[in-house]
Parts: structure tokens; sequence; C-alpha cells
């Protein structure tokens, strides 16, 4: 089922972000996290694409099991090092096995610090958005990416604004934001974003906090801030897992609530491939 059809007839959507694992040990535990979040009946599954395209037949692999197992995939693509004739030939394999693409642009590999489009690809999301369009109709359900606190590389919040609405235009059916720790971030967005004439769901994007040293690396790699008080928190307990969990559970359900309370049309986990966190959180929910 198109994740577009999903939003319009049912909400709040909770969905599970997983990234396609590298060894037997990580595919284990990936099936055993699948197998403890499903019971919560997620409206959809997403499954990442390794920078620089480093992933990509994983991501098919996975997509493709996740469907096997009765949820609903949506297949995460980007530009990066590949050319329009190799993601044309992608888009094929994954008409056979989704409905849903989250089009991206993608991060600069490792180590490299500006984003260099492929030879024959494309160099912004917007560009990969009307390709998916133009090669492939309405076969998929199209979601993008969105930025609470601004993309790292924008500008200003305007200029990246802008370019939300010019990917939205080329063809995005709803977004998925970037992961925040204060919903007044989120609020504040939206309501710019509606008044730039973005009209698509926009679904925001949850982490419950389980290890600070992770939590700082993400910060640093997508700029999304910490408030102060929920950072002093997490060091006061740095050095027990269970009360950094506490602690990161707590903060996440009061979030989700919020975000629901205020229409969020449902909340998208950033997993890590694990299970208790996002779990406990969607427990407390409901
Ligand atoms: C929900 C979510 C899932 C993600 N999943 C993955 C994943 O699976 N794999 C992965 O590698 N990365 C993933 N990312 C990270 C994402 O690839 C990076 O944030 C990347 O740097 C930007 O991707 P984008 O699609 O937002 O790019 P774009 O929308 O192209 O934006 C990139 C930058 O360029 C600017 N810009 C956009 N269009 C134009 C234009 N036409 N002219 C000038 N400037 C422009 C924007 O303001 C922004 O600063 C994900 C991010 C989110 C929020």
């Amino acid at each position: 089922m198109k994740i577009s059809a999903l939003l319009r007839a049912t909400q709040p959507v909770f969905s599970f972000e997983f990234f396609p694992p590298k060894t037997p040990e990580g595919e284990q535990q990936l099936f055993q996290t699948i197998a403890e979040l499903r019971p919560l009946s997620p409206g959809f599954v997403s499954i990442t694409y390794g920078a620089g395209g480093s992933t990509r037949k994983r991501t098919v692999e996975w997509v493709r099991r996740i469907r096997e197992l009765g949820l609903e995939p949506l297949a995460h693509l980007t530009c990066a090092g590949s050319s329009r004739e190799e993601i044309a030939a992608l888009l094929e394999e994954l008409a056979t096995c989704t409905d849903n693409v989250l089009a991206l642009r993608g991060d600069p590999p490792k180590g490299a610090t500006a984003f260099v489009p492929a030879e024959g690809g494309f160099r912004y999301a917007n560009e990969l958005v009307a390709f998916v369009r133009e090669r492939q109709g309405d076969r998929f359900a199209l979601g993008g990416a969105a930025y609470p606190e601004g993309h790292p590389e924008s500008v200003s919040l305007e200029a990246d604004l802008q370019n939300l609405r010019r990917k939205v235009d080329a063809g995005l059916d709803f977004v998925i934001t970037q992961l925040f720790f204060n919903n007044a971030l989120y609020f504040g967005f939206v309501e710019r974003a509606r008044r730039a004439g973005v009209t698509v769901p926009i679904l925001p994007g949850l982490m419950p906090v389980t290890n600070l040293a992770q939590v700082r690396k993400f910060m640093d790699l997508c700029g999304a801030s910490i408030p102060g008080p929920l950072l002093s928190r997490l060091e006061s307990v740095a050095d027990d897992p269970q009360g950094v969990l506490e602690v990161g559970v707590e903060h996440a359900t009061k979030q989700a609530a919020e975000l629901l309370a205020a229409g969020a049309p449902g909340i998208h986990f950033y997993t890590l491939n694990k299970s208790p966190a996002t779990r406990r959180v969607l427990e407390n929910l409901r």
C-alpha cells in the first residue's frame, strides 16, 4: 500500500527506520528487533541506503524481506554514487518489491566534506524526485527529507524551505523530518512550511536516546541540537546505560504525546535496529 494512501486513511501512522546490517549477527539482531516491534503494527518500515550507495543490494534485499514478513516497506534511495541509468535500473527493481520510495540526495561519503554528484547523476533531491516521476509516473508514493533546524549545508532557513518546496513540487507525497529533541522546532517548521506552500504531511522523526555518545555523534553529523536540561539529565546518568534509556524513553514519550495531541500525522522512529526504547515509547503512548 502506498504511504500516501495510508496517511489519508489512518492517522496517526507509526513507522520504524532500520539500516541493512553488514554481518550475520547484525541480521539476526534485526530479525529479532522486527519480531519484537511487529506486534505494535507499524504503518510502514523504512530501510536506509548506505552513504555513497554502499548498501544498494542489501537495501533492496531487506525491502523484499520486510514485504515478505507482511510489513509495508519504504525504500530509501539516494543520488550518491549513481548515474541516471543506474538509478533507472534500481527503480525497476524497487517497483517489484515496494510501493514507497524515500528520495534523497545523500550525504557525502565518509571523510569528504562536500557532496559530489556521480558522473551522469543528480545534484539535489528535487532532480531525483522529478526523474522518478518522469520514469515511473505514480508507481511509487514518494517521500523526502525535511529539516526543522535547517539542513547543515543550507545558507539560511528560508533558502532551505524554498528548496523543500522545490522538491515537494517535483512530486513528493510526504516528508519525514530529521530527528529533533525540542517540539517547538517542529511546530515552528510546520508553520513556516505551510506558509511557504508546502501542503504534504510532515512526519516528525524521533530518536529515543539510548546512548549519549551516539547522540553526540548524530548531533555533529546532522546539525540537530539537544536542549540543555535534557543533556544535563543524560549526563548525570551517563555511566548507567539503564538510566540513559529511562531518561531517553521518558523524553521521547513526552515529545510523541505532545506532537500527536497537536495533530502530527504520526511518528517516525529512528530505531538504530534496536527495539526496547521504541517499544516502550509506543506502549506508553497506547
Ligand atoms: C528521514 C531521513 C532519512 C534519511 N535517510 C538517508 C539514507 O538512507 N541514506 C543517506 O545517505 N542519507 C539519508 N539521510 C540524510 C540525507 O541524505 C542528508 O541529510 C543529505 O545531506 C541531504 O539529503 P536531502 O535529500 O535532504 O537533499 P536536498 O533536498 O537535495 O538538500 C541538500 C542541500 O541542498 C540544498 N538544495 C536542495 N535543492 C537545491 C537546489 N535545487 N539548488 C540549490 N540548493 C539546493 C538544500 O537546502 C540542502 O542544504 C536521511 C535524512 C532524513 C531526514
